[in-house]
């Protein structure tokens, strides 16, 4: 742990050291809780990323994971696995200090992360290719590549996590790894570098830098080092970050937000929905790209469900993180000023608020659980991503009518279904645009199974299989055997 904070300061993981960084600022990082000051972060500059990008090059160019032996490269992976196992309960505590969510779900991030790593480790040796039949004369297959360096912009809801979803692809692939943590809360993230340091991942294949999106974010994914670009977060930076793509012509993952919206068909079973509203939208303080962010419920039980919601609402502990209550606050006041803005605009669009609705009067960045309810399908808080825990519900009478809706929004991440007919739940689940349905389960699913947007969700699948091909690119080898 000494090298990773020094003097109070937590540091870049850069070409296996840890180094301060060179942009001359820190990061002061706050615990969005108690508006406390957690610490501080150092910050890389120019010099940092040029050493990132060089070492990161040099790495892949000696074939450290490319050349390994897959079967090794995936024995690397699997105890960077229980490195995060057992820096977990010390990384949770910063993770929920500086995110605010509770410290159980700060833990399960650290888990999650590992879980890639398990996951990906077992696959790293089974990256297939082809063999294409082109008759007798000719011998014909196909490897897959790695990219060379994967440059990875991390969001703030979910860092620990999201960094082990994208760089455990990667480094199975045979990647070189620039992840650039976010602003607001980098600590737990930057820790990763612990797990990758203590199990001996080679000099360079990953560096964990720490500092601003428009700076050094800018600056990482325009740079002509770069092969591959993988971006988790909201639209606008996906777009520009899609501009330095196309301007060094190199691909991009995007994973970008959502308005997800459940559909309630008159034979759910409320209890369930109940059960997942709260995970959907309460989950993190509603800052999940697939949340439940709107509940779209057929008129006959349309009062019942926004009744039941309210309540669930109104129950929910409220405190700090460390608490384990169920409702923490979101990430900082800026975020919380926006769901407010956002959801006052809601009032004056005819919407009624059935639970919350406001900030709560007390220490630290807490938004009410809110329940809207009658809100417009064309209205901006039935439109925008919120990003906080409101959700929106509005009734239908027909099927055609919820998929129209469900279907209304420029997103498309996720969607839900709930109902007991499951021929209905395959034949909406085909009509819905969204990269994943669930159906009478809000988040069912887990690490093996893709997952990634339709629309301005964005495009490409992290997660599963999947994912993998994401990172690697198919070369085809075509051999003549005449003569
Ligand atoms: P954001 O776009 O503001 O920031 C995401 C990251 O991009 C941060 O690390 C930030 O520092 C960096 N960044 C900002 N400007 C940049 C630039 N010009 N160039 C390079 N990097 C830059 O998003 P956010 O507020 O951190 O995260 C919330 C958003 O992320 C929501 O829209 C949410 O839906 C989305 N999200 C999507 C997924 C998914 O898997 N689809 C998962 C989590 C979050």
């Amino acid at each position: 742990m000494s090298d990773f904070v020094k003097d109070g300061l937590a540091r870049n993981f850069l070409a296996g050291e840890w180094v301060e960084g060179d942009a001359g600022n820190r990061i002061a990082v706050e615990d969005p809780g108690n508006q406390e000051h957690v610490a501080d972060c150092a910050q890389a500059g120019e010099k940092s990323l040029a050493a990132a990008l060089e070492s990161a090059r040099t790495s892949f160019e000696r074939g450290d994971l490319a050349d390994m032996q897959p079967s090794e490269r995936g024995r690397l992976m699997i105890r960077i696995a229980q490195e995060i196992r057992n820096i977990a309960d010390e990384g949770a505590v910063l993770l929920c200090r500086e995110s605010g969510k509770t410290l159980e779900a700060a833990r399960d991030e650290f888990i999650e992360a590992a879980q890639y790593f398990e996951y990906y480790g077992g696959v790293a040796d089974k990256i297939e290719g082809k063999s294409i039949p082109l008759g007798p004369d000719y011998a014909d297959y196909t490897v897959f590549e790695p990219f060379g360096v994967s440059a990875q912009i991390v969001p703030w809801n979910f860092p620990v996590s999201i960094a082990g979803r994208s760089l455990a692809p990667s480094m199975a692939a045979g990647n070189s790894t620039i992840i650039k943590s976010p602003e607001l809360d980098p600590i737990g993230l930057a820790m990763l570098g612990l797990a990758l340091e203590r199990a001996d991942v080679p000099t360079g294949a990953v560096s964990i830098l720490n500092g601003i999106g428009s700076d050094l974010g800018a600056r990482l994914v325009a740079s002509p080092e770069v092969d591959q670009i993988v971006f988790t977060g909201s639209v606008p930076t996906g777009q520009n970050i899609l501009k330095s793509a196309a301007d060094n012509v190199v691909p991009a993952l995007m994973e970008l937000g959502g308005k997800s919206a459940a559909v309630v068909f008159d034979d759910a079973d409320l209890d369930t929905l109940i059960a997942s509203l709260q995970s959907g939208i309460f989950y993190n303080a509603g800052q999940v790209c697939s949340a439940m962010a709107r509940v779209l419920v057929h008129r006959s039980i349309y009062e019942q469900a926004v009744e039941r919601a309210a309540g669930l609402a109104n129950g929910l502990s409220v405190g700090h993180g460390l608490k384990n209550p169920d409702h923490t606050p979101v990430i900082s006041a800026r975020q919380l000023a926006q769901v407010e803005a956002i959801t006052s605009t809601a009032r004056q669009d005819g919407a009624r608020v059935a639970a919350g609705g406001v900030r709560l009067e007390r220490d630290g960045y807490f938004m009410a659980p809110t329940i809207l309810a009658d809100v417009d399908p064309s209205s901006r808080v039935a439109q925008e991503e919120i990003f906080g825990p409101v959700t929106c519900f509005s009734p239908f009478d027909t099927e055609a009518e919820a998929i129209g809706m469900a279907n209304g929004t420029e997103f498309g991440l996720v969607a839900g279904i709930f109902t007991r007919d499951l021929a209905r739940a395959h034949r909406v689940a085909r009509k819905l645009r969204a990269g994943q349905v669930f159906v009478n389960e809000w988040f069912a699913g887990g690490i093996s199974t893709p997952f990634g947007g339709v629309g301005k969700s964005g495009f490409g699948r992290e997660k599963g299989l999947e994912a993998l091909y994401n990172y690697v690119r198919t070369k085809n080898i075509a051999i003549s055997l005449k003569g």
